[in-house]
């Protein structure tokens, strides 16, 4: 088996235009959003106004990261400390991060062997645990049956808050992820579908949320400089009640997303045929299984995720110290220890220890794959190709 020889953390250069637009900002100096000159909108505002638009949302506010857009986004819509919020158990660091930045606590919701929250323990807990909100992140860029979850909050009377840090540009029946809730949150940092180093995009169509995001974003009184701001009536009646949590973007940051937004649908088609090459290299391989998609989910294969139903935590180590002598770097969900970026709800000791029996289960066989976009679709075949050697030689060994 040839082995593979691409990073896989590796992504592709600055486009030429965005590197060239970040430097006509620094050759200004004017750098801080709020720092224009005579009429000039800036980037920042520019940025707004081309993200709304894309998203299809009424309001559009750049900040400082996607951690940074969900705090926000809790504390707009009236998150208070020690308030429950539920999130799916199967989610990144930031997001228990976000609501622990507010004070709230954590109630987690298990998931589904397709990586989506779970209706059922959803629904339980949306009537059980008072939550203020339910912040569902759609981890590896996975959607749950949006219609349902929409139902299910709305029934409840809970505000819905989307995490879309791997779906920003996805949809579902149609319907782009993070127009749902009262807010979606999307992140611009390295490794997500827009890239200015860290950075994030909050968007919302409920105006007076969107000013109290704004005003927490640190707009001092010049919200009237925004490119995708409600009216200014609107901040009249919050604009001394809403404390200045400085998150704000830089023209620097937004000068090199506008090209990448430009592009962002070449991007996602480039991400599915890697993604696909992938998933249709491994279907059907003993011993692998794959999440279900359904018809309804249009995704962003920024990643790809798969499991060994039947590994044990050895069988899991011997397939992951094979497939990388082989230069495949896999993420394991279950390893005991946190490496890297945490995704089991065992390493945040800083929310109430809870009992996710289903979740534990499905992370303890769940790999994952990023695919950089310097990757191509045969390099995606290569990577299938060693993974399938590797997991039926473990497979032969189990049986
Ligand atoms: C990256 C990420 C975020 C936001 O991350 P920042 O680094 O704060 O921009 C949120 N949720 C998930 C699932 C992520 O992977």
């Amino acid at each position: 088996m040839q082995p593979f020889t691409k990073s896989f953390t590796q992504q592709e250069p600055i486009p030429n235009a965005a590197i060239e637009a970040a430097v006509e900002v620094m050759r200004t100096g004017r750098l801080h959003r709020y720092n224009l000159a005579g009429q000039e909108a800036g980037a920042t505002a520019e940025l707004e106004a081309a993200y709304a638009a894309w998203q299809g949302s009424q309001y559009c506010l750049a900040v400082a990261s996607g951690g940074q857009a969900m705090s926000i986004a809790l504390r707009a819509i009236g998150v208070r400390p020690r308030d429950p919020i539920l999130t799916n158990a199967f989610t990144l660091a930031p997001v228990p991060g976000a609501i622990a930045a507010v004070g709230a606590e954590a109630v987690l919701v298990e998931i589904t062997e397709d990586l989506v929250i779970d209706l059922d323990d959803l629904s339980a807990k949306l009537h059980n645990s008072q939550p203020k909100a339910l912040l569902l992140s759609n981890m590896r860029g996975h959607l749950a049956d949006m219609t349902a979850v929409s139902a299910l909050c709305a029934e409840a009377g809970v505000p819905l808050i989307e995490d879309c840090a791997h779906t920003m540009g996805a949809r579902w029946d149609g319907r782009r992820s993070g127009s749902f809730g009262a807010f979606g949150c999307f992140s611009t940092q390295t490794y997500k579908h827009l890239n200015s180093g860290e950075g994030g995009l909050l968007v919302s169509d409920d105006p007076v949320a969107m000013a109290r995001a704004i005003m927490l974003s640190g707009s001092y009184m010049l919200y009237e400089r925004h490119g995708a701001a409600p009216p200014a009536d609107v901040f009249a009646e919050i604009k001394l009640d809403t404390p200045n949590m400085s998150a704000r973007m830089d023209h620097l940051r937004a000068s090199i997303l506008l090209p990448q937004l430009a592009d962002i649908e070449t991007s996602i088609t480039r991400w599915n045929a890697r993604h696909d090459a992938l998933a249709d290299g491994l279907r059907g391989a003993p011993g692998i299984a794959l999440a279900h998609r359904p018809g309804a989910e249009c995704y962003v294969g920024s990643s790809f995720q798969f499991r060994l139903p039947d590994a044990s935590p050895d069988t899991m180590r011997a397939v992951m110290a094979e497939a990388a002598a082989l230069g495949v770097e896999l993420k394991w969900f279950g390893d005991p220890e946190p490496r890297g970026f945490t995704s089991s709800h065992t390493s945040w000791r800083y929310m109430a220890s809870q009992d996710l029996p289903q979740t534990d289960a499905v992370l303890s066989t769940l790999l994952d794959i990023r695919i950089p976009l310097t990757f191509d679709v045969d390099d995606c075949a290569h990577i299938a190709a060693i993974l399938r050697h590797v997991v039926a030689r473990h497979v032969k060994i189990a049986a």
